[in-house]
């Protein structure tokens, strides 16, 4: 197999992966960078480097999941490509459509790249579809754990099985199947995400009791708000906080959402997973001016606070009052207010600052559970955050433990492989 790492090998954002088995090329997902704004991966270097002349000459596009790092930039396709398959599931092609859509509301620091129309157009060529076979290939999704309709992509020709993890995660979510493994035979290459590699997290389920036991002290007298992402960690976290209401483990507190984790639910419940009921309410036009400190809990995005979201609205009110909190659920990059604010705590407030660890990656110790599993022959890491250093030492400790069995790669964004 030859790999061209487009981008999102060594940075976590905009993955796009070109791979070349035989004759047969495919992308693996579009995805754009959130901390760039305005610029999609450089599919233009495929035409460079001599691997595509059009987006046309393409086998397929596989997307994983709809995360817009994974599906950000798909309407590209659009550009000589519009009849190349698209292959992924039901649910990423329902709530990828209404994300790329929606995106531009959700910040200030959101720039458009695609119109309206065009994001329309790529998502009606999607003909769902978890199996494709062809003369010569075969394609297979499985459920890879991290959000609903999140997969795997297995590719299998006479010569080689590929197996592209996707995010994936090894942990029981309420929101989404476990990653299912049955049915995988060993890989001779695995490309695998590495966002949580050299990070072993708190057992999930401590994590979870700790986080309710938080909620039950904030909600006693005050407000908890929860900056989530829009897809996947907000309906986590709302039904985590639901079930606990129901035994009885959690005060029942109104639940409200709002901002584009509101779509976003709306569409879980379509696609039958149940997050909005009598626990869970959309919140009412602009309760963020018009609340008051009784005791509530508001999940909603943006997760990282961006400026002017509606998370960064309600914690401006939020803020002022020592009985309440502001608790983040997720991962933070440097040059948000949600970083500045846990972090760097320069601001005046009264509020209690929190944060839990809900992380929908494998930590180190799945990811070391996967390769055992799977025994793959070759493994390549991607959706990697690591320094130089950390990489170095990271490749003595794998070949410590797997010997020469199992060869690792480290590719860099504009890297090629041939493996
Ligand atoms: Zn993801
Ligand atoms: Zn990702």
């Amino acid at each position: 197999m030859y790999f061209y790492g487009i981008s999102g090998s060594n940075k976590i954002g905009g993955s796009s992966y070109f791979i070349k088995l035989g004759d047969r090329k495919f992308l693996l997902d579009m995805g754009l960078d959130p901390n760039l704004p305005g610029v999609y991966p450089k599919y233009e270097n495929l035409y460079r480097k001599k691997l595509l002349t059009t987006m046309g000459d393409l086998d397929g596009v596989i997307v994983s999941h709809a995360h817009l790092d994974h599906i950000g930039s798909l309407p590209y396709m659009l550009k000589e490509g519009g009849k190349v398959p698209i292959i992924t599931s039901e649910a990423t092609k329902v709530l990828g459509k209404t994300l790329l859509l929606s995106a531009p509301k959700e910040s200030d620091d959101y720039i458009e790249i695609f119109k309206k129309d065009e994001i329309e157009k790529v998502f009606s060529l999607i003909n769902p579809r978890e199996t494709m076979v062809a003369k010569d290939y075969e394609i297979n999704l499985y459920d890879s754990g991290h959000i609903l309709g999140s997969k795997m992509v297995e590719i299998v020709t006479q010569e080689e099985r590929v197996l592209y993890t996707g995010d994936f995660s090894l942990k029981n979510m309420i929101t989404a199947k476990k990653m299912n493994l049955s049915s995988i035979k060993s890989p001779d290459i695995l490309l695998c995400e590495g966002t949580n590699l050299n990070k072993n997290t708190n057992s999930y389920i401590n994590e979870r009791l700790g986080f309710i036991r938080h909620a039950n002290k904030v909600v006693a007298n005050g407000v908890l708000l929860i900056p989530a992402f829009a897809l996947g960690r907000t309906q986590e976290v709302v039904c985590l906080l639901k079930n606990a209401m129901k035994s009885q483990l959690l005060k029942r507190v109104p639940i409200y959402i709002d901002g584009l984790s509101v779509e976003m639910s709306e569409l879980y419940n379509e696609l039958g997973v149940d997050i909005l009921d009598d626990y869970v309410k959309i919140a009412p036009n602009r309760f963020s001016e018009t609340m008051d400190d009784s005791p509530k809990i508001i999940v909603c995005s943006s997760g990282m606070l961006l400026k002017n979201s509606k998370s960064y609205l309600y914690a401006s009110k939020v803020l002022k009052n020592e009985n309440n909190s502001v608790t983040f659920v997720g991962y933070q990059d440097k040059r948000t207010p949600g970083f500045k604010l846990l972090y760097e705590k320069n601001f005046n407030f009264k509020a209690t600052i929190n944060r839990f660890n809900f992380s929908a990656h494998g930590d180190e110790r799945e990811i070391f559970q996967l390769i055992d599993r799977l025994k793959p022959k070759k493994v390549v890491f991607l959706h990697r955050n690591l320094k130089d250093q950390e990489e170095k030492e990271l490749e003595k400790r794998l070949t410590k433990i797997y010997g020469k069995n199992i060869k690792f790669y480290f590719p860099k964004d504009g890297e090629e492989l041939n493996l």
